[in-house]
């Protein structure tokens, strides 16, 4: 197990568009379980690629349902609306409101590079939304309504991406 290191917000390779994903090899199926672990350890429910410094188009997502790896996602569907708090791994210790879809249907590759389709709704379309954001340089607090806040205490267990 290893963990990386997670850049915050101000790291320049947080804005950056990342590059699609060609083939797997050892090293990236390396990077993908220390995303999982790195994600795990930060209590995070997910984690994007450019957030351990890697321009690659890598997502992993765990609401609670068991670990989802997408390579190259493409959101292809959505529908409806949620307004909710979100947060970031790499904002630590703050969140803020957000609109996105209530439905999201997405497809990527998993780690045999084999397609994959999932479809979320509420938390996990949320995640959806906010991982591919991360792979094109965009962070959620762009889209903040209102003020970025603290998390207190009791909101701890509030979305951490
Ligand atoms: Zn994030």
């Amino acid at each position: 197990m290893a963990l990386r290191k997670i850049r915050t917000e101000g790291d320049p390779v947080l804005t950056k568009k990342a590059r699609p994903v060609a083939e797997m090899t050892p090293r990236i199926r390396e990077l993908i379980v220390d995303m999982l672990d790195t994600m795990y350890d930060s209590m995070g429910v997910g984690l994007a690629a450019p957030q351990v410094g890697i321009l690659k188009r890598i997502v992993t997502i765990d609401v609670g349902e068991g670990p989802i790896v997408l390579i190259n996602p493409e959101i292809i569907e959505t529908s409806g609306e949620q307004t909710g708090e979100e947060g970031c791994l790499s904002v630590p210790g703050m969140s803020g409101v957000v609109t996105r879809p209530n439905y999201v249907k997405v497809k990527a590759l998993d780690i045999n590079m084999e397609e994959v389709v999932y479809e979320g709704t509420e938390l996990l379309a949320r995640a959806f939304c906010h991982e591919t954001d991360h792979l094109d340089g965009k962070m959620y607090t762009e889209l903040v309504e209102g003020e970025l806040h603290r998390v207190t205490y009791d909101d701890d267990e509030d979305y951490e991406e």
